[in-house]
């Protein structure tokens, strides 16, 4: 059963701030894909939801040879669409292919896919993989940047405050020959909700790491960096020994839950796995 509430579509990202800071109990609407699902489910716990989708301020791509900033509102078919080249395109690409079908994707953001905190979101281990930080503002205090993996807080629960929208993400494009993977483990290979994620870009010296970073989803209470797997790989060759040794450490980080798409002791054997094809992949790359 829906419950009444107050609809407002606001025609600049100032006006909607300016309501969220005056309105008690409001919720950002994007692209609707999450809440009106949950909507559906039990009644909304705010009285007013403010509606993001006709701001096109939200809804540009800027990029430049350093960095990359995506409009909160940008959706997944929009970055299907987007060519930006390099370790970005490799790593969102195939990330916006599984993300559940073309109808939800024309809908779905950036914005929500991260501000709905799930740990399964398809964005997240790409992003955090990216080194990406958030841009959130507010009608009383303006702009702040925060890190993405400040923002996530624990399960549902992030660093955005009421008065505040996340405008935008960004971060830098990584260099011309670092390295890439990504990998969403579902029930199927589209339409699905991921079971283990990995999204991982490392740069080599000859066959030693110099950099790593290794986004893993749903596998703990948020979206996380797998920092035991990076320190493991950190200045090692990458051979047989250390891939064997990363994938162990990928493990000790990940503290994933049982549910109906899977049990943790199998999703902890599948981090294993997918950072052992990773890695490999990399390596032979
Ligand atoms: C059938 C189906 C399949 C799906 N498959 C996938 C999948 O494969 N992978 C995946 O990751 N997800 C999937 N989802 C979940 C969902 O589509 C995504 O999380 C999507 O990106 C949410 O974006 P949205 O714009 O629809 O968010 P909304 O539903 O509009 O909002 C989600 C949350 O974020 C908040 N919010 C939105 N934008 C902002 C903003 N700019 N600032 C502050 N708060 C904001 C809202 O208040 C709300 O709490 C699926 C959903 C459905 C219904």
């Amino acid at each position: 059963m829906i419950n009444d509430f107050n609809f407002v579509q606001p025609s600049s990202v100032a006006e909607a701030l300016e309501a969220l800071s005056t309105n008690d109990g409001v919720q950002a609407l994007a692209g609707g894909t999450n809440v009106m699902v949950n909507m559906k489910r039990a009644p909304l716990q705010t009285e007013c939801l403010i509606d993001l989708s006709k701001l096109d301020e939200l809804k540009t791509i800027c990029e430049d040879d350093d960095c990359i900033r995506l409009g909160a509102g940008v959706t997944i078919s929009e970055l299907l669409n987007w060519k930006p080249g390099g370790v970005v395109e490799r790593l969102m690409q195939p990330m916006c292919h599984a993300f559940a079908g073309p109808l939800i994707r024309n809908l779905a953001t950036v914005g929500g896919n991260v501000c709905d905190t799930s740990a399964a979101a398809d964005l997240s281990p790409v992003l955090l993989a990216l080194n990406a930080s958030v841009e959130l503002q507010s009608a009383s205090q303006g702009s702040r940047m925060l890190d993405l993996r400040d923002f996530f807080q624990g399960v549902r629960k992030t660093a955005l405050r009421k008065d505040e929208l996340l405008t935008a993400i960004t971060f830098a494009r990584p260099d011309d020959d670092a390295r890439c993977f990504y990998y969403k483990l579902g029930k199927r290979k589209a339409d699905a909700i991921s079971i283990v994620s990995i999204a991982m870009i490392l740069k080599l010296d000859k066959d030693i790491v110099s950099a790593s970073s290794i986004g893993l989803g749903a596998v703990a209470p948020v979206a996380l960096r797998a920092v035991a797997a990076e320190n493991t790989l950190k200045g090692a060759a990458l051979n047989d020994d250390t891939i064997s040794a990363a994938a162990e450490a990928a493990v000790s980080d990940s503290s994933p839950i049982d549910d109906f798409r899977a049990g943790g002791d199998y999703r902890r054997q599948m981090v294993e796995v997918l950072v052992k094809k990773g890695l490999n992949a990399i390596k032979d790359a």
